[in-house]
């Protein structure tokens, strides 16, 4: 039997999220934007630090890699294809390479376009997506293009429906106003909006979200939906297309 996983949320900066991901005696922290909130969490749930994950470069994620190695010793693992941006890299990966945490495969995955060398973690049907796909929404396309984007997020709609989403950066809120003003009539979206909002009104963590039920409600996924298309006067357009307009939609939101 595999040890279970367990996982701490670890707000960081102003509303980043990094993840103590526990099992078996590895403990690894996906994208420490700053050290001392992880090392509070650590010592929090008496674990100890023994892997870095970095879902790509930028240092909201990075940024405590350095401090919190140089502490415990923990091992660095980042995209190989951005090895020169990770600071303190010791093991880079990439899609197909083989490696386990504690007695857990993790799946890689390329989704380039918010960096070109982002990668998601995929550890025993979890998903930390970085700054790709966010619950109801998914990053700026900073280094890659409309194209790039729905090529990575389709990829990720391959994974189960039931794999949970942790991302970067709690958004869900104003991600979802956005979602709500181009698909009004998404009875799932309504509702998973009033629970996000009774959330959010306690201060509570809108992460993690499952695979299906954004699918269901986050607009980036969906540009096929009859209503978006609707919306922006796109009924016949591809795939692409739309998606493009939605994020260019939300960039002026
Ligand atoms: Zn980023
Ligand atoms: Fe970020």
């Amino acid at each position: 039997m595999p040890s279970p996983v367990e996982i701490e949320i670890v707000p960081c900066l102003s509303d980043n999220y990094a993840y103590l991901v526990k099992t078996g005696d590895v403990c690894a922290v996906v994208d420490p934007s700053e050290p001392e909130p992880v090392r509070a969490a650590l010592a929090k749930r008496g674990w100890t630090l023994t892997h870095i994950l970095n879902t790509h470069h930028h240092l909201d994620h990075t940024g405590g890699n350095l401090t919190l190695k140089e502490e415990t010793g923990a091992v660095v693992v980042g995209p190989a294809k951005d090895a020169a941006r990770i600071p303190g890299i010791d093991s880079g990966v990439e899609e197909g390479s083989d490696w386990s945490l504690g007695d857990h495969k993790v799946q890689v995955l390329e989704v380039p376009a918010h960096t070109r060398g982002a990668i998601t973690f995929v550890i025993d049907g979890h998903a930390f997506t970085g700054d790709t796909l966010f619950t109801l929404g998914c990053g700026r396309l900073f280094e890659g293009d409309a194209a790039m984007m729905w090529a990575s997020l389709s990829k990720l709609m391959k994974l189960p429906d039931d794999t949970k989403i942790w991302c970067g950066h709690e958004y869900t809120q104003s991600n979802g106003r956005f979602a709500l003003s181009i698909e009004p009539g998404n009875q799932a979206l309504k509702a998973r909006m009033d629970e996000v909002n009774a959330q959010r009104a306690v201060g509570k963590p809108t992460v993690p979200a499952t695979l299906g039920l954004e699918k269901q409600t986050n607009p980036f996924l969906r540009p096929d939906s009859a209503e978006i298309r609707k919306s922006l006067g796109m009924e016949n357009q591809d795939t692409v297309a739309v998606f493009h307009e939605i994020r260019e939609r939300k960039n002026n939101f």
